[in-house]
């Protein structure tokens, strides 16, 4: 007899106390779908996405007998389904420096994500560069040359307050003088004041585009996959401020509530180039499909 499900989705819908000692079949009714829409938007998909995965689910399905092990089967499927198109490691090019701005709310794991990134693809062979574009925040430009430190990569600072696109100018002549292979550079975070943070971004762009007009040659945000819904927002937000080309999602360690990735592939379609799966400099994994809708469905 199969375990009883005790974790993840069905947990819910099944109950997790061992009353499902043996593969019930349940027949695919109205009820059970609308639990099931139910707890994927609990599990923060959205209610759009919920009832697009549920639909089709029931395609074909609907009034059959089935047993909860055929129902997580199709509902992992679904999912997978949803996910393998945006599961894309970043793109490396030839070019020299690539320039990659890394832009998201703060608290949202950019400077972790950075400190990974500058590590993995140092491990890689490249030769990496950190611009500390977050200058008015001290905290967040001595946490980056920590990060930096353990990363064996070089964080360029400017002092507190200062023209965030004078350093990012300053920093991409640099790696670009040195031959750098990638440089990063971080950005504020501060959504309070939205207007300032998009002529922040605008301005960082323009200076950079006049070392090479084709720079930042990939916008990653950021996301907190632990904030729900408020991802989606933050994608909406920053796709006007400035043009996404990839998501990272962090903190999906010891969360069960990562269906907010469902919906923002199924809404956005932007590739998910990473994601965090902790604090340490090693915790940072390509986004795989199949594991991560096992992982969901539970
Ligand atoms: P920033 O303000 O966007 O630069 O965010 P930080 O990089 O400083 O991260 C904010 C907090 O989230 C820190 O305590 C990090 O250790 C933590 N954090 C970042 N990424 C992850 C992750 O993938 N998993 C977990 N559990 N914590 C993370």
């Amino acid at each position: 007899p199969q375990a009883p499900a005790k974790s993840g989705l069905f947990g819910r819908i099944f109950g997790g106390s061992g009353v499902v000692a043996e593969e019930p079949r349940r027949v695919l009714d109205d009820a059970m779908l609308e639990s099931l829409e139910e707890v994927l938007i609990e599990a923060d998909m959205g209610p759009a996405t919920a009832v697009r995965v549920t639909a089709n689910i029931a395609e074909g399905r609907f009034g059959k007998r089935l047993t909860t092990r055929e129902l997580k089967s199709a509902l992992a499927d679904e999912v997978t389904r949803i996910m393998t198109p945006v599961a894309k490691p970043l793109p490396l090019y030839q070019q020299k420096p690539q320039v990659v701005l890394v832009v998201g709310v703060n608290g949202s794991g950019k400077t972790t994500t950075i400190g990974k990134l500058a590590s993995q693809f140092k491990a890689g062979g490249k030769s990496v560069m950190i611009a500390a574009g977050d200058t008015f925040r001290a905290a967040a430009v001595e946490q980056l040359q920590v990060w930096g430190n353990r990363a064996g990569v070089p964080v360029l600072t400017a002092p507190e307050g200062s023209d965030p696109a004078s350093l990012a100018f300053d920093a991409l002549t640099r790696a670009t003088a040195e031959g750098v292979d990638l440089l990063m550079i971080d950005t504020a975070g501060r959504l309070q004041n939205r207007a300032d943070l998009m002529e922040e971004l605008a301005k960082i762009i323009r200076v950079i585009r006049k070392v090479d007009a084709t720079a930042p040659h990939n916008t990653l945000l950021v996301l907190d996959a632990t904030t729900g819904q408020n991802a989606v927002t933050q994608v909406e937000i920053f796709r006007k401020i400035a043009d996404v080309s990839g998501l990272v999602m962090t903190k999906l360690d010891g969360t069960a509530k990562g269906g907010v990735l469902v919906a923002l592939a199924d809404r956005f379609g932007l590739p998910i180039h990473a994601i965090g799966v902790g604090e340490q400099i090693d915790d940072l994994s390509p986004f795989d499909p199949e594991d991560f809708a096992r992982a969901l469905v539970g």
